[in-house]
């Protein structure tokens, strides 16, 4: 797919300078650099500068707010130049209430006392789509890596704990010394075509009239294709026959990546699993240019920004190619 990497956190070619990482020299030394900046994460939320012209709000790295944080900074790359870090202050505990901190969608910004105003903690799926795109990298993958961090804080292998190595790209346990490495989850999406229509279905507890293309995670000693023929059939009882990779897209909630493909599918009876999905459904092309101009009562479009929306305004374009 000619279009493939022009999806939101399809990349902008940033150095991640990957060479840097053993280097505690070179790292000293682009931390002391008076433009280097870190991004302090909090709960999963970047900190992000700008109402309207959202960036990330790169601070100083002997800013106030990193007394907050427990582990070293993580360093994601060279922005043109500048060094970029990112660094989790999650012990920080702000004032204001915390209900909807882990919900699908969490709406509430925090301010951290003595930063600008505008300067916040927010979700990043609220944002994501007003990101440039090396500012969408970047704040991706310092969430990608960051949420890993937080939930291996122990050796997989002999239960001690482990602490950040290589400028927060592996792991080591204090006690066995094994190495660990970032994780990515495989999944694929597919947009599953027969004729003018295309298969899309909704998972239980989604808002109301909202439907995606089917996505399931990729097991072990499984193909890219298999893993689409299976989840199609196991969601939807439609088999799929010829495959094709399209598109992907770092999903870093908390730690996927999107596999776009088209499935031509061989069948049309649908048979759903309730288990897994509320409802599945052909939508003819005329249906869902009505759905993406808004003006289709029973659907909403996918949503802006995931890789879902990507694919079916390309299908509707006739861009997949
Ligand atoms: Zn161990």
């Amino acid at each position: 797919m000619k279009l493939a990497e022009t999806v939101t956190f399809g990349g902008s070619g940033l150095d991640r300078a990957a060479h840097l990482r053993g280097d505690a020299a070179a790292l000293a030394e682009l931390l002391a650099k008076p433009d280097t900046g870190v991004l302090p994460f909090w709960h999963g939320k970047p900190l992000i500068a700008g109402q309207g012209r959202d960036r990330p709000a790169w601070q100083a790295v002997d800013h106030p707010v990193f007394e907050q944080a427990d582990e070293e900074p993580i360093f994601l790359g060279l922005d043109d130049g500048v060094a970029r870090f990112c660094r989790d202050i999650s012990c920080w505990e702000p004032d204001e209430a915390l209900e909807t901190l882990h919900q699908f969608l969490d709406p509430s910004e925090q301010h951290y006392p003595g930063m600008p105003e505008d300067e916040r903690f927010s979700e990043l799926r609220a944002i994501m789509t007003h990101l440039s795109p090396r500012d969408a990298e970047l704040v991706t993958m310092a969430k990608a890596i960051g949420s890993w961090h937080e939930i291996h804080g122990f050796c997989a292998r002999c239960g001690a704990k482990s602490e950040i190595s290589m400028a927060g790209w592996q792991r080591e346990c204090t006690v066995c010394r094994a190495h660990h490495f970032p994780r990515t989850d495989p999944v694929v999406i597919m947009l599953i075509t027969h004729g003018n229509s295309v298969l899309m279905g909704r998972s239980p507890g989604w808002p109301e009239g909202m439907y995606s293309c089917l996505a399931g995670f990729v097991e072990p000693g499984e193909t890219i294709e298999a893993a689409v023929r299976r989840e199609t059939f196991e969601e939807s009882g439609v088999r799929v026959g010829a495959v094709e990779y399209l598109s992907s897209q770092p999903w870093p909630f908390p730690a996927s990546m999107m596999m776009g493909c088209r499935g031509h599918a061989l069948s049309t009876e649908i048979t759903i699993d309730p288990t897994e999905i509320e409802d599945a459904i052909w939508v003819t092309r005329e249906e869902m240019m009505e759905t993406f101009a808004g003006n289709n009562p029973k659907m909403k479009p996918a949503r802006k920004g995931a890789i879902a929306h990507f694919l079916l305004l390309n299908w509707l374009r006739d861009t997949l190619d």
